[in-house]
């Protein structure tokens, strides 16, 4: 008796010590035990469980009593979920698990089902798939908004672009005019009327391009180069810009340069030319009495690389401790009063700051009020053994080459009529194609040793035309872009396209003329040998083609062209040497076909009816000696690979 009071208390312990409700049914399904936790899950008593259905209890009977019944049939059953319901409606979440028991003869006489409460680990699921779906949700707003945002700044990057190209056509026109009347006889009022006119073009053009380059830096677009160049010719042509001004208002100029720094290094001259331009413009301009130094100092260096400190003095009107942080602000000026006595806008710092910063440098100011202001800034230039891209505007202007004939690519009347002027004030000659479709049919037809090509263009862009005078016609004639935007990409893409050179719109006809020079003089010293030694000169795809490539035939024409040649280039000599024009125009004639024949560059073929055109004129023209020289090269170069060419062609035979 004692014992079997042990045995059911030990039962009922067992029953309990499961957290879980648990609950023990008939063969007929019907309740005969639980646990506390399944009173406390149910809501109802003991004895009101105590021989009910089971799956009563349930949100759903039908499939608690499949349950159960797959218990009976199985053994036991795991994890199966199901809702329990209490008595006031309350739904309990469970994970099902039972199995049989049996009686000492091995009959099943019922199940024991333990019901795991998984509520709290459903709540914690639902609010899990809940915050992702919320932050989902939230991503997709936040890149809605992103999506809207640079959309926005494209817009304005677009807008701005547009409205400056709108803006700055007819501006660079009134400039550029301006200048060609300055330089004829005037009254000296109309002098004074039309320095105003350009002075206040000047500035407009500035403001545009600052305006623009914050539109850039903005959009991310700023873009910075990596060429080697010469710093102190940089630095010191554009000091020059202010001397005239530095010695009109009686300001002394002291410059340092430390003798320390590598005379070749790589980085972004033009940047570096934009920031210091701005520094030593505010120096000027708040500075009455004393002096501006301007200093360059190396700071640290290693194998690789220096950083250089340049530092912007003054002894002028200082700024205000307050005020020192927000001058690199857009549209920042130290006091209300500055516009109104020093015009600016407050755009050049904030420009600075960013050219600075970009480039991973530091600026920094100090200053004192009536006493003067030190910009300074550190920037880091990459070693390098190249020469220097060289300086254009350094480049002495060399007369000697005259006679140059240019095609300008340019599709606004008013840009091609101020080209003109500049062009035959320059002493050039020139033409002018509307496009670059124009462009092209002319270069065919024509010889001529420069192309000025516009970018922005209908029908063909500036892009697309060097694109195909470089690939399709494999012409290397020099290309110079006149881009009314240097501070974007434009200036890669020039470059990779395969243009020479550019020039910014006001385009400056000193600039224009020393470009213009120092392209063909790089030309001419480099053009005999640069197809000698990188290029092979000759193309036999076309003779392969009218001859089916049958060796026979091409050896006979080729052999023709070895022995023709030479005489030719004899005789082009001669009559140069006699200034027999008649026999030069002959003796070149001759050589034109066999150009097309052996796949030799049209630029070859342009040269010599250029000289025919030279020879007509009777050789008035200093360079006809140079074109023949040229043409002799690439004429005996085309005999060295022909007869390359011919051994191959005999040993493929033999
Ligand atoms: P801006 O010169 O067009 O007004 P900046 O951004 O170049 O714009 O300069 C912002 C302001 O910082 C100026 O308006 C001026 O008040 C102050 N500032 C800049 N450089 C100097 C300087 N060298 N001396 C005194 N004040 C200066």
């Amino acid at each position: 008796m004692n014992s079997n009071l042990t045995k059911s208390q030990y039962d009922r312990s067992l029953i309990e010590a499961s957290m879980d409700p648990l609950v023990t049914i008939n063969t007929d399904g019907k309740i005969t035990d639980m646990n506390e936790a399944l009173i406390n899950a149910t809501g109802f008593s003991r004895n009101k469980l105590t021989g009910t259905d089971f799956f009563e209890y349930f949100t759903e009977p039908q499939k608690a009593r499949e349950v159960y019944k797959t218990v009976f049939s199985k053994g036991s059953v795991a994890n199966s979920p199901l809702t329990l319901c209490d008595k006031n409606g309350k739904l309990t979440d469970v994970l099902f698990n039972g199995s049989v028991y049996k009686n000492e003869k091995g009959e099943i006489i019922g199940v024991v089902i333990v019901a795991r409460d998984v509520t709290e680990q459903k709540r914690i699921e639902k609010e899990l798939i809940e915050a992702k779906e919320s932050a989902e949700k939230a991503k997709e707003i936040a890149e809605e908004a992103k999506n809207k945002a640079e959309n926005a700044v494209k817009s304005k990057q677009q807008f701005l672009s547009n409205m400056s190209h709108e803006i700055r056509t007819p501006m660079n026109a009134i400039i550029g005019f301006t200048k060609v009347v300055l330089k004829t006889e005037l009254t000296s009022k109309q002098k004074e009327y039309l320095t105003a006119i350009k002075i206040s073009g000047d500035a407009l053009i500035v403001l545009i391009n600052d305006i623009l380059d914050l539109a850039k830096v903005d959009a991310g677009k700023m873009t910075f180069e990596k060429i080697p160049f010469k710093m102190v010719n940089s630095l010191s042509a554009m000091i020059h810009l202010f001397e005239t001004k530095i010695q009109e208002k009686n300001l002394t100029l002291i410059k340092e340069y430390d003798a320390n720094i590598p005379e070749v290094m790589v980085g972004d001259p033009v940047r570096l030319h934009q920031i210091i331009l701005n520094l030593i413009s505010n120096a000027v301009k708040f500075t009455n009495v004393g002096s501006i130094k301007i200093s360059v100092h190396l700071e640290k260096e290693d194998e690789k690389e220096v950083i250089i400190k340049f530092e912007v003095e003054d002894t002028g009107i200082g700024i205000s401790a307050n005020k020192i942080k927000s001058i690199f602000e857009n549209f920042q000026q130290a006091s209300s009063g500055t516009s109104r006595l020093y015009g600016g806008t407050g755009l050049g710092l904030a420009i600075v700051k960013q050219l600075v910063e970009q480039q991973e440098g530091k600026i920094e100011v100090k200053s004192d009020i009536g006493k003067g202001s030190t910009f300074s800034f550190l920037l880091t230039f990459q070693k390098t053994e190249d020469k220097a891209v060289e300086e254009l505007d350094s480049i002495e202007l060399d007369t000697k080459i005259k006679n140059i004939k240019v095609l300008v690519v340019e599709d606004i009347q008013i840009n091609q009529l101020l080209m003109k002027t500049l062009l035959d004030d320059l002493g050039f000659e020139r033409d002018i194609a509307e496009n670059g479709r124009i462009a092209i049919e002319k270069l065919k037809n024509s010889y001529y040793d420069i192309i000025l090509m516009d970018l922005q263009m209908p029908e063909m862009n500036g892009f697309e035309t060097t694109e195909y005078i470089r690939k399709k016609m494999d012409s290397q004639i020099p290309i110079i872009a006149i881009t009314a935007d240097v501070t974007t990409v434009d200036l890669k893409k020039c470059k990779e396209v395969g243009m020479n050179d550019y020039i910014a719109k006001p385009v400056d006809e000193r600039l224009l003329n020393s470009k213009i020079l120092s392209l063909l003089k790089d030309k001419e010293g480099k053009g005999k040998n640069a197809y000698e030694s990188k290029n092979k000169c000759i193309n036999l795809s076309y003779l392969m083609e009218i001859t089916k490539s049958n060796s026979t035939l091409m050896t006979e024409m080729i052999n023709a062209y070895l022995e023709q040649t030479p005489p030719i280039i004899h005789a082009m000599k001669e009559s140069l040497h006699n200034q027999d024009w008649p026999s030069l125009h002959a003796a070149v004639h001759k050589i034109i076909p066999s150009f097309f024949i052996m796949g030799i560059s049209t630029d070859f073929e342009n040269m010599a009816k250029r000289v025919q055109e030279y020879a007509i004129s009777r050789g008035q023209n200093e360079r006809i000696s140079d074109l023949v020289h040229q043409l002799e090269s690439i004429c005996v170069q085309a005999c060295t690979e022909l007869k390359t060419e011919l051994d191959l062609i005999k040993n493929a035979k033999s």
